[in-house]
């Protein structure tokens, strides 16, 4: 589980939607007790911007046509327990996804040219 907290619309598909699940599985984990201090540690987790972070996560969802009938509702306030860096995160996550880094990097996408192969457009 993983708050990424970049920009949601610079997420793929697939990220977008696995941070979205996982806003809904920390707070699970928080009412049931868990221990979230794995994730503390590792930046993983900001407790306090969960039900923010969850609702900017749907919306970007809405505006690409896709689902979305879960909303976060914690109840009161989270503690403010964990703390993201989102510049970090978002090297991190242009590093790990193709997809991510076309949408978060534009600029360092430019087409590679080679001989005798075509250009695509995605
Ligand atoms: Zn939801
Ligand atoms: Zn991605």
């Amino acid at each position: 589980m993983r708050m990424w907290m970049v920009d949601p619309r610079g997420m793929c598909r697939r990220h977008l939607l696995g941070e979205h699940v996982e806003c809904h599985m920390f707070l699970a984990t928080f009412r049931l007790g868990r221990s979230l201090a794995g994730y503390v540690r590792n930046g993983l987790v900001e407790l306090d911007r969960l039900k923010a972070r969850h609702d900017a996560l749907a919306a970007e969802m809405l505006r690409r046509g896709y689902r979305h009938r879960s909303p976060l509702a914690p109840g009161r306030r989270l503690p403010a327990i964990g703390q993201v860096d989102p510049a970090a995160n978002r090297r991190e996550l242009a590093r790990r996804c193709a997809e991510c880094r076309r949408r978060l990097h534009p600029e360092a996408n430019q087409p590679l040219r080679h001989k005798g192969t075509k250009r695509t457009r995605s």
